[in-house]
Formats: structure tokens, sequence, C-alpha cells
């Protein structure tokens, strides 16, 4: 019988092995960055010179979650990632970094991998150095934005999936561990999901926040200069979506995901 102590501590093993691998950066798997607190972060205000690099970085992350979603879709087919790593390297293969941010920092000059912050134990969120002194504070509390979502998510899947997990252990020998290593591998995937929705929605707030900000006040930045950028997007690009769209919240695609475990894609 599965006491409360052995669901809690089923519930904290799921939740350290699906920390590892909350990564925010660019085209990263398990990185070995350096990570300081929020105190030793300059993060410049983000003023109109910024907005370009903000709609970089914003057309990254969207990319990203493009790329978190076509990993989802493979859930669904006979090649369903095996484990959190292989969820992870076929997300890393579907997305590219950009140039021109890459440049920024000359200490990501060679690195496959690239780790731009996470949170630590008592959850305050750290970052890569260069990054936080670099780039501007909007672009820097969008990382902040998607830690926190993985943060609440550990706590929400952690419960939600509980009675998956407690069948996947109670199932011997390799099955089990299959059903195990695929049940994280599926959660690691929808809270990056909902990671990167959540943090390109805050961008995108950030970018027409600021270009209502500039247009109204072209001199607010600098009296002697009237301010101006090229535009990347027109925040409404048009991009490759799941046929189906989701559930709204995280804890019903979690739902809806642990019931196509058991029953098939049918419903
Ligand atoms: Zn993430």
């Amino acid at each position: 019988m599965v006491t409360i102590r052995k669901a809690k501590q089923i519930i904290s093993i799921q939740a350290v092995l699906l920390s590892a691998f909350f990564i925010a950066g660019f085209n990263t798997g398990n990185a070995n960055a350096q990570l300081v607190p929020e105190s030793q972060c300059s993060k410049p205000p983000c003023k109109c010179d910024d907005i370009e690099t903000i709609e970089r970085f914003y057309l990254q992350q969207q990319q990203n979650l493009d790329a978190w979603e076509e990993v989802l879709k493979e859930f669904f087919t006979s090649n369903a990632p095996l484990d959190p790593a292989d969820a992870r390297n076929r997300y890393s293969s579907k997305t590219t970094s950009d140039s021109v941010l890459l440049s920024k920092c000359p200490s990501w000059q060679g690195q496959a991998e690239i780790k731009l912050g996470g949170l630590d134990s008592s959850g305050n969120p750290e970052f890569d150095q260069c990054f936080c002194n670099t780039f501007c504070d909007k672009i820097v509390d969008s990382v902040i934005v998607h830690e926190q979502r993985h943060y609440y998510n550990i706590i929400t899947l952690g419960v939600v999936s509980l009675p998956s997990s407690i069948i996947a252990k109670l199932i011997p020998g390799d099955l089990g561990r299959y059903q195990q290593d695929s049940l994280m591998a599926q959660l690691l995937t929808l809270s990056e999901i909902d990671a990167h929705r959540t943090q390109v929605s805050y961008l995108e707030d950030t970018i027409r926040e600021l270009k209502s900000k500039y247009s109204n006040d072209p001199y607010a930045d600098d009296p002697q200069r009237e301010c101006t950028w090229n535009n990347l997007t027109s925040l409404k690009t048009e991009r490759t979506r799941l046929t189906q769209p989701l559930p709204e919240t995280f804890t019903d695609r979690v739902r809806l995901l642990l019931a196509r475990i058991s029953h098939g894609n049918e419903e």
C-alpha cells in the first residue's frame, strides 16, 4: 500500500529530477554555467535602443515555444521521447540561437549550451552574470517569469500526476521504468510550453508598452535625438501551431496528457 509518506517521497523525487531539466537559455541542455543572484545584476532599464534586442529575444523565445510544441506532438506518435533528456535533445535539434543575441557576451562564444538563468534551492532567481548585466531589465525579468512558472508547475504537476506515478512505480521491471521516464518527459515538455508561453506573452506586453511610450514621447530617452527602430516583427507572426489547441490551464493539460497515456489518442 502506498502511504502518504511514500507519496510525498515520489513527488519530491519527481520535482528534483525535473528541476534539473528546467533551464532558461538559448539552445541549451545541461549547461554548466556559474549563476549569480539578482543582487549582482545591473539589469539596466530598457530604453528605446533596446527594442530591437527585445524583439530578437521575443522571436527566439517564440521559436523555442514552437520547438517544445513540436516535441509534444511526438508523444502521440510511435516515436515518442523516452525520457526528459531525450525530450530536451529533440527540442534542441528543432531550434537555433539568434547569432546577434549570442554575440553580446564574449563568455558565450564557442559554447554549445548557454544557461541564462534559473532558481536557487529557495526559489530565488539567479542569472548568467554577463546576461543580467548586458541585457535590459525587461528581458532579464522575462527569464524570472519563465522560471517562476516552472516553480509553480513542479508543485502542481507533482500532485496531479501522482496517481500515474504510483502506478508506474508499481509496475515491475523495464516497463515500469519506461512509464516513469515517459511521464517525466511529458511533464517537462508541458511545463516548458507553459513557461515559454508566459514568457512570450510578457515580452509581447513589454514591446507594446515600450513602442507606445516612445511613440507618444519620441524624445523621452534622449532630448537630442528622436527615437526610431526597425520593426523585426508585428507581434502577429504566423506560426505553425498544434492542430488542436491545448487546454487553457497547465493542470488541465497534464490531465489531458495523462488521460491519453491511459486511453490512447481517440478522445
Ligand atoms: Zn524552461
